[in-house]
């Protein structure tokens, strides 16, 4: 049978990057997509883009640079990028299909509350702790009211029956992460990304997924929700993460980190990739499609990078 798969060519992988629109691509977002892209290419696989785009701070010229950034470096992709503000109507028929499993609660916690609720006893650190999952009907009414007056709106939770899942991911092994009554859709309406990452990665038929290990901590809640919807979970790569000097994910507040910043810097694409190749452990490399050629999840360093941002050459002496 997979023989057969594997022989119409069906079987094939895709990998898939998901940037938010928020600003030019930075380093670790570029070396985690420079890997997701080798790993998919490597084995023949697709290689497809989604825009995570619901939040606020995202823009749709963000979008355009980011593909050039991505260009730039020589990562390609499959067809039209998915756009997830084009989505609404699927996220609202799967969340209409939990609701009418009675999977969906209104909680009415305010941000201050639930940081308040973040040090409960008896509560994983992170974890909600169901304080609105059994309210009585009175009670969500006089609730809501309240809210109402406020000039706010509950936010929707899952009702899971589950506190941790385990599941293999393939760099950092055997995990065991938390499940708890995660929110689905925000107070102002707005879907979350727990919730539009799995409709989305079961739509685009994802089966491979590369990104920050610092997203490691959302596979089980990411798990639960496949299985609830009735997807399959793609297999989990995380990749280590590119910092800054004082040990903090790299962002853009940090200097030289994006491709214009580090050409100002007199950096071009091939010494990115190159530093990219080196920062991994791997063979050097020049081109996207060397480090392709010489790409080896086994042998990739686990480390975390300490990125130090070169001088701008209008700054050199
Ligand atoms: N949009 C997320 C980010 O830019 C990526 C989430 C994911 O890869 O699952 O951090
Ligand atoms: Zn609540």
């Amino acid at each position: 049978m997979l023989l057969t798969l594997l022989a119409e060519g069906s079987f094939t992988l895709v990998g898939r990057y998901a940037p938010s629109p928020t600003g030019a691509l930075h380093l670790g977002n570029l070396r985690t997509a420079l890997i997701g892209w080798a790993l998919a290419r490597q084995s023949g696989g697709r290689f497809v883009l989604r825009f995570e785009d619901l939040d606020a701070r995202s823009r749709e010229p963000f979008r355009d640079l980011q593909m050039a950034d991505l260009a730039a470096l020589g990562i390609n992709w499959d067809g039209d990028p998915l756009v997830q503000s084009n989505c609404r109507s699927r996220y609202e028929e799967a969340f209409a299909r939990l609701e009418a499993a009675g999977l969906v609660y209104e909680c009415y916690c305010s941000r201050r509350e639930l940081s308040q609720i973040a040090s409960a006893p008896h509560t994983p650190p992170g974890a909600y702790p169901g304080y609105c999952r059994d309210l009585t009907p009175t009670e969500r009414a006089k609730k809501r009211e309240e809210l109402a007056g406020k000039g706010r709106g509950p936010a929707f939770r899952l009702r899971t029956s589950k506190q941790s899942l385990t599941f293999t991911d393939t760099v950092y092994g055997q995990q065991t992460g938390l499940v708890d009554d995660f929110v689905l859709r925000r107070s102002d309406g707005v879907f979350s990304y727990n919730f539009v990452c799995v409709v989305d990665d079961a739509f685009q038929e994802v089966t491979q997924v590369c990104r920050g290990r610092d997203l490691l901590s959302s596979v089980a809640r990411q798990n639960y929700l496949h299985q609830l919807l009735g997807s399959t979970p793609p297999t989990w790569v995380h990749v280590p993460l590119v910092l800054n000097q004082t040990g903090q994910r790299l962002a853009k507040r940090d200097g030289a980190v994006t491709l214009e910043q580090l050409r100002e810097c007199g950096i071009e694409s091939a010494q990115v990739i190159s530093m990219f190749a080196t920062s991994l452990g791997l063979p050097p490399a020049k081109t996207a499609e060397e480090f392709l050629a010489q790409f080896d999840l086994g042998k990739m360093s686990h480390e975390d990078w300490r990125f130090t941002p070169p001088v701008p050459l209008s700054a050199q002496p």
